[in-house]
């Protein structure tokens, strides 16, 4: 077996898939790089700047993004998100994997600027438990649900785009199924990525019947 490699994971979801809590968790057995992005949208409760996120007004980013540190950003929701250019080349190369979490445009502006990246999409099971994670979060008012089921919707449709998909249906699968994903590319194990792209294919087709009807 081939010595691990650092490599480059985005991981992209609709707002109340979980990734977050998945992340969280994968992130609890493994080292790797989580890049903490830079956000114009105020902070949640228990939200603390320089760990969930750098919260910056929309001037400061802005500013950053005509200076050109941000290695991709996007609008979401009314707010700036971007990820600044930072120390995922050294790291990489430290052997160590970086991880951004970041939405979709940001995912296709990463896809076309580092082509080694390696993007996976995590899907709720259900429209209904989509509902149910973004109201039972308690942390929005019901026209920023609903703006977010909208967007979410809009999001799975780009799903196809992914090479890798989870289901994050039980916490403990969608960890080890993500955890198999980075395992299988950073020893760059060509039988096992070919049996996830396989079962990617799969899931594809039943995301699209489940949420695009
Ligand atoms: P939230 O407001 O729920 O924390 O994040 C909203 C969306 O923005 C999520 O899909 C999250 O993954 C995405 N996001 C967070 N940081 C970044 C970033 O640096 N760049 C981009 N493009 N999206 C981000």
């Amino acid at each position: 077996m081939s010595e691990k490699k650092g490599i480059l994971m985005v991981l992209t979801g609709p707002s109340g898939s979980g990734k977050g809590t998945m992340l969280g968790e994968y992130r609890k057995d493994h080292d790797v790089y989580f890049s903490i992005s830079n956000t114009t949208r105020a902070p949640r409760p228990g939200e603390v700047n320089g760990v969930h996120y750098h919260f910056i007004s929309k001037e400061d980013f802005e500013e950053r993004i005509a200076q050109g540190r941000m290695l991709e950003y996007a609008q979401y929701c009314g707010n700036y998100y971007g990820t600044p250019r930072d120390k995922e080349e050294e790291q990489m190369n430290l052997g160590r994997s970086v991880i951004l979490e970041i939405e979709v445009q940001g995912a296709m502006q990463v896809r076309k600027n580092c082509p080694e990246a390696v993007l996976t999409f995590i899907v709720p099971p259900s429209m209904a438990v989509l509902r149910e994670r973004l109201i039972g979060r308690g942390t929005e008012d019901m026209a920023t649900v609903e703006k977010r089921l909208a967007k979410a919707v809009d999001e799975i449709r780009c799903a196809d785009r992914f090479d890798y998909l989870v289901i994050n249906d039980s916490l403990d699968d969608a960890v080890r199924d993500f955890a198999d994903i980075m395992d299988a590319c950073e020893k760059g194990d060509e039988a096992r990525l070919a049996a996830l792209r396989e079962k990617t294919a799969r899931l594809k087709e039943q995301v699209a019947r489940e949420f695009l009807g």
